[in-house]
């Protein structure tokens, strides 16, 4: 029997981009829908049918980011931002609303092709894992209950972004080991190091910084080890 091919959904109104996309997707050996404006967008990919999600920023009736936002509401399939403008704050805004990815037009298809392939890779070994993680892991005051994605700290459900849970768990998961930046964009994002903004790793540690840590600390519970990367201390450390 054949394999069956993987669903991407994508939503973009400039249909030549659209069209671009599609074709090349499809020669890629997947299977692709495409919609022209956020409002439809969200609909097909609350189907659940997708594997991934290639969203634009800028749409009609519905931009991106609420797209990206509802979506997380009720699914965690891979989201790929595309966005027209380079801005940090467009990064840091998509990746906030749930995005695990953003390309800035004009981007490279094989470079695209690639991050689809890494993000839909990790995707399907994150159910496994999801299947036979530990339960519930203990760093300090944080509780991380990795079987229904919750974070606590004392007693308040923390609000964490689907890449800030993920670098956090992974952490507590591997307590004790320093990781590269390299190395978290392979493990976390599921890049091979050399795609993927090195960035991203630094701004989504800041934020889950200031979520776990307690205000006016020296020492994050998220260390740096200066030249080599980041780590979480074991227990006995
Ligand atoms: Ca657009």
């Amino acid at each position: 029997m054949e394999e069956q091919k993987k669903k991407i959904l994508i939503v973009e109104d400039e249909k030549t981009i659209a069209e671009i996309l599609l074709y090349n997707i499809k020669a890629a050996g997947y299977d692709a829908e495409t919609r022209f404006d956020g409002k439809s967008g969200l609909e097909e990919a609350l189907t659940g049918k997708y594997d991934l999600i290639l969203l634009d920023l800028m749409l009609p009736l519905m931009d991106g980011f609420e797209v990206c936002e509802k979506v997380r509401e009720r699914l965690d399939t891979p989201i790929i931002m595309l966005t027209a403008r380079d801005t940090e704050q467009d990064k840091i805004r998509g990746l906030d609303t749930g995005a695990d990815d953003y390309m800035t037009k004009p981007f490279s298809i094989n470079e695209l092709l690639s991050r689809v392939r890494a993000n839909i890779r990790r995707y399907s070994n994150e159910t496994v894992m999801r299947k036979i993680a530990d339960s519930t892991i203990v760093i300090s005051d944080i509780v991380i209950d990795c079987e229904n994605y919750l974070v606590k700290k004392g007693d308040k459900i923390l609000e964490l972004s689907k890449k800030e849970y993920d670098l956090l768990a992974y952490f507590a998961k591997n307590a004790g080991k320093v990781y590269t930046r390299e190395e978290l964009m392979s493990a976390v994002w599921g890049y091979e190091n050399f795609y993927g903004d090195l960035r991203t790793i630094d701004v989504t540690i800041a934020r889950l910084r200031q979520k776990i840590d307690e205000p006016g600390t020296e020492e994050s519970i998220i260390q740096t080890k200066r030249g080599l990367g980041y780590f979480i201390a074991a227990k006995n450390d």
